[in-house]
């Protein structure tokens, strides 16, 4: 369910914190459009740093593996990628979906090497509120009270336990599966 309890702007201010501890740079060079890799310099490995972070924060569990790896996986090699490493018109087709903005800067046959490019702050920060609001609606001890902690974290009222929120895999994989279903792409 979507979740009310921590505002986008939060959101926001702490995926901006986890880009300037994890490449270690100063935050007021962040911008909400900036490219991870293109404009503030980060490496594929900063990546998992800042993944870390966001995952410590907010107690959520990003994804290890790209829109492009679980289409492969669910639909079959070279659904995505082809064979010389190309990203397929039907890969933009489902990337532009998933993604506001990708329309207009993904075309078939571009070098899937180019997509890391495209992970922004917005969209780092629109990830983690799509995990955020897989809050469900009750706590697994039944009680309907969550509550904020730290800021940051969501537990329950009742029990305390944090809440379990679907991982960033699951929910990539859940919401291709639906495309499937909806639209036959593959
Ligand atoms: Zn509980």
């Amino acid at each position: 369910m979507k979740q009310n309890l921590i505002a986008e702007q939060r959101v926001m201010e702490e995926v901006k914190k986890a880009i300037a501890e994890g490449i270690d740079i100063d935050p007021g060079r962040i911008k909400p459009e900036s490219s991870l890799m293109k404009d503030l310099g980060a490496e594929s490995l900063d990546f998992l740093d800042i993944n870390y972070r966001l995952e410590q924060t907010f107690g959520i569990k990003m994804a290890r593996r790209t829109v492009i790896d679980h289409i492969e996986e669910l639909f079959g090699e070279e659904s995505a990628i082809d064979s010389d490493g190309k990203l397929t018109g039907k890969a933009v087709d489902v990337l532009a979906m998933r993604y506001d903005g990708y329309g207009d800067k993904i075309h078939a046959g571009m070098d899937m090497d180019e997509l890391p490019v495209l992970v922004t702050v917005s969209s780092l920060a629109e990830g983690v509120e799509s995990l955020l609001d897989t809050l469900p609606e009750k706590c697994s001890c039944g009680a309907q009270e969550w509550k904020l902690e730290d800021e940051t974290r969501i537990v329950c009222g009742a029990c305390s336990e944090p809440a379990s929120f679907t991982s960033g895999d699951e929910l990539i994989e859940e919401w291709l599966k639906q495309v499937q279903e909806d639209k036959k792409i593959f």
